[in-house]
């Protein structure tokens, strides 16, 4: 927990973005993998993960928006 705010506060310092996806509401349907393999992945248990923060070929946000369940935080 408190990795993952100092993440977010270093984050906030150099003007970075964050993706990150719930794994309780992943239904690993297979949009954000399917929409780009750079920044996210399927992992064996179904639940996609972001493994990228900047995409030169993506827009995350957009891919946030079209999560059916809403899984994608993107701050
Ligand atoms: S689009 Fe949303 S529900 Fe579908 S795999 Fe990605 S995170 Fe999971």
């Amino acid at each position: 927990m408190l990795g993952g705010r100092l993440l977010l506060r270093l984050c906030y310092y150099y003007d970075m973005v964050v993706v990150s996806v719930d794994r309780d509401k992943c239904i690993g349907c297979g949009l954000c993998t399917g929409t780009c393999s750079e920044c996210f992945e399927m992992g064996g248990d179904n639940i996609a993960r972001a493994i990228k923060n900047k995409c030169d070929t993506c827009d995350l946000k957009e891919i946030a928006d079209a999560c059916p369940v809403s899984a994608i935080t993107v701050k």
